[in-house]
């Protein structure tokens, strides 16, 4: 059997045998399934691969926010020993960036133990080999990370994270999910139930009825437990597509650079949903840590000083390289390009000051 279909044959299976799945769990394998997951099977970065992320841009991406971590740290009194974490690594440019830029900062690398959160082998692999020369320790989920301050970065990270979908009836919801029909994978809606997790969306006004709702139930866990190594010193930074309280479909399938119907390549395609920046907020404990506002990217990356940086590396540049850096700056900031459509938010201890940038 071509090995394109045998994603697609298990699923088919799976539901023949058990029903159907839920969006996350139709994601959690195409993405992570252990010898046939989107992640778990290759390295999708840079014009190669079918998409490319904020650090593959510009290395300015990595030293703004590394300089950023750098300043809180300084704020703080510059915490002897900390974890500098980083969520969904891809191929560790970000944190080389971060790794490079820093240097420049006085005992902030010496101070550093760098922690990778990564379920793909493949991508551990390519992100030793970007960080060769440091000290790097991996874990597969963010319970593992050790009880330190904690500076820690994740760039599309929770965009990658299963979503469940819920479709309002009544007083009800009714879960899209996925099923077969004739051999093909197909959506379909379940019985109507209560879902307490979501009673949120109805205040001040109900949804109204066919109104479709994501959540991430990973999410909640997973910014709990950075809270809690927050709460120990440090700041955590999320980036990510998204908006404040998402409605709608937002799950989406890219391979070849192409947007296609999440269904059509199990597996073989980036399958991702949009962050709800809300859901983040509510998942942080506030006897632990506060929350600053959700920022566009354009405008934290202004903020932090991308334009006087992309000005100095300029003057060492010229020709296509110079156009194409020009580019990579527009590209990163521009309202019409990711400027808007990212957005970061970053957690402090309870009572610490915001990171520059977040903090205006
Ligand atoms: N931050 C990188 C890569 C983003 S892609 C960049 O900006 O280029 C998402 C990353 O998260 C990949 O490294 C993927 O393998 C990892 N990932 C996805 N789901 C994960 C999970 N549940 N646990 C740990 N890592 C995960």
């Amino acid at each position: 059997m071509p090995d394109a279909h045998r994603l697609r044959d298990l699923l088919i299976g799976r539901i023949r045998a058990t029903g159907p799945l839920t969006i996350a769990d139709y994601m959690a394998d195409c993405l992570l399934h252990p010898s046939l997951g989107y992640y778990s099977t290759r390295d999708p970065f840079g014009t190669g691969g079918d998409f490319i992320t904020a650090p593959e841009i510009s290395q300015m991406f990595g030293e703004m926010l590394g300089l950023c971590l750098a300043q809180v740290w300084i704020d703080q009194g510059r915490p002897k020993l900390f974890s500098l974490v980083e969520l969904g690594p891809g191929r560790g440019t970000l944190m080389a960036d971060v790794l490079r830029a820093t240097r420049a900062v006085p005992g902030f690398v010496t101070a550093a133990r760098v922690h990778l959160v990564e379920a793909s082998e493949t991508l551990r692999q390519i992100q030793a080999d970007t960080l060769f020369g440091h000290d790097v320790t991996w874990h597969g989920t963010v319970n593992d990370l050790p009880d330190l301050p904690t500076f820690l970065l994740a760039n599309e990270f929770l965009d990658a994270l299963p979503v469940r979908q819920h479709v309002r009836d009544g007083n009800t919801w009714r879960e899209r999910l996925v099923t077969e029909t004739e051999g093909a994978l197909s959506f379909t809606l379940g019985p109507a139930m209560p879902v307490p997790e979501l009673n949120y969306h109805n205040v001040p006004a109900p949804l109204p009825d066919g109104t479709l709702v994501e959540r991430c139930p990973a999410l909640p866990g997973i910014v709990g437990t950075v809270a809690s190594r927050v709460a120990r010193g440090g700041t955590a930074i999320f980036v990510d597509y998204g908006h404040w309280r998402s409605r709608g479909d937002t799950l989406q399938a890219l391979r070849n650079h192409t947007p296609e119907d999440p269904l059509a390549h199990p597996g073989q395609a980036d399958l991702t949903a949009h962050v709800d920046f809300e859901a983040i907020a509510r998942a942080t404990p506030a006897s632990l840590c506060s929350v600053s506002a959700m920022i566009s990217q354009g405008v934290i990356l202004e903020r932090l000083g991308i334009t006087a940086r992309a000005q100095a590396l300029a003057q060492s540049m010229g020709g296509a390289r110079l156009n194409a850096h020009v580019a990579a700056h527009r590209r990163l900031t521009h309202p019409s390009d990711m400027g808007d459509l990212f957005k970061a938010m970053a957690l402090v201890p309870d009572g610490a000051a915001l990171p520059p940038g977040f903090d205006q």
